[in-house]
């Protein structure tokens, strides 16, 4: 049975201190109100989360993820954070080739290829996103970029490396534009990414593998697209900024 995972990005939002009590009123949230067995993860920025290392102990139910790594364990590569230190920091999720890195900081499925590996060899798990822009689906083309985008990245993987994955279907026009994909249009491109991989690897590796949906997911609109047959949690940007809609949208598997 794969795992329900809810995850909130918090981009470059948030001082220290509304953080730290954020997190703390979704983990109190949480504890009370939760009664499923999903996952719920923060990513915070990197600053902040050995704020958050304490926080996590054996029996919370919230796991801590960043938003990004480098693609080298150490070395001279001024302003950047490595797997490994993420992982001394308590960091269990990192989110790999969000639209924001693969926009801004040119991040190509070349090096994401290399982020995957280097999350996966230091033991975290990576959330590798792929989701195609307004022109893409417009022109039709939205299906072969998504496979492209699977395929280039992380299809070199062994099937023992590729069954640690979490993916997450994040179509760029969704993303904090207030314009959700549809559960229709979600769970057909949900179940087109588990396709290619059960023809690259197998069924049982494909039915295993959580895929998230991320793009303007709010407590309105989670329960339907968590209850399509291939959607197993989100990724979350601004709705995970507040305490009381991240959980509910967490809840929508209550
Ligand atoms: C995201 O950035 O991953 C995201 C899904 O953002 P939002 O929920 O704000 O659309």
């Amino acid at each position: 049975m794969r795992k329900n995972i809810v995850a909130g990005n918090w981009k470059m939002n948030l001082d220290l201190n509304t953080g730290i009590q954020i997190f703390n009123e979704i983990n109190t949230l949480i504890t009370e109100e939760v009664n499923g067995n999903q996952e719920a993860v923060v990513c915070p920025p990197f600053i902040h989360i050995s704020a958050f290392t304490d926080a996590i102990k054996p029996g919370i139910k919230l796991s801590l993820g960043a938003q990004n790594c480098h693609q080298a364990d150490a070395g001279a590569f001024t302003g950047e954070i490595s797997a490994s230190m993420l992982v001394s920091c308590g960091v269990k999720y990192v989110i790999i080739g969000h639209s924001e890195r693969r926009q801004y900081f040119n991040e190509t499925d070349a090096l994401l290829a290399k982020k995957l590996d280097a999350a996966l060899k230091n033991g975290l798990t990576p959330i590798f996103c792929v989701g195609e822009t307004l022109e893409q689906r417009n022109s039709g083309i939205y299906f072969d970029i998504i496979r492209e985008q699977i395929s280039s990245a992380a299809f070199h993987l062994p099937s023992a490396d590729f069954s640690k994955l979490v993916l997450a279907y994040e179509p760029v026009w969704a993303i904090g534009t207030g314009l959700t994909a549809s559960p229709e249009q979600a769970q057909e491109i949900h179940g087109f990414i588990r396709k290619q991989i059960a023809d690259k690897y197998d069924q049982n590796l494909a039915d295993s593998i959580s895929i998230l949906y991320g793009g303007s997911c709010n407590p309105k609109n989670a329960s339907e697209l968590f209850s399509q047959p291939d959607i197993d949690g989100g990724l979350i940007g601004g709705a995970s900024l507040k305490a009381r809609d991240f959980v509910d949208i967490i809840k929508a598997f209550n």
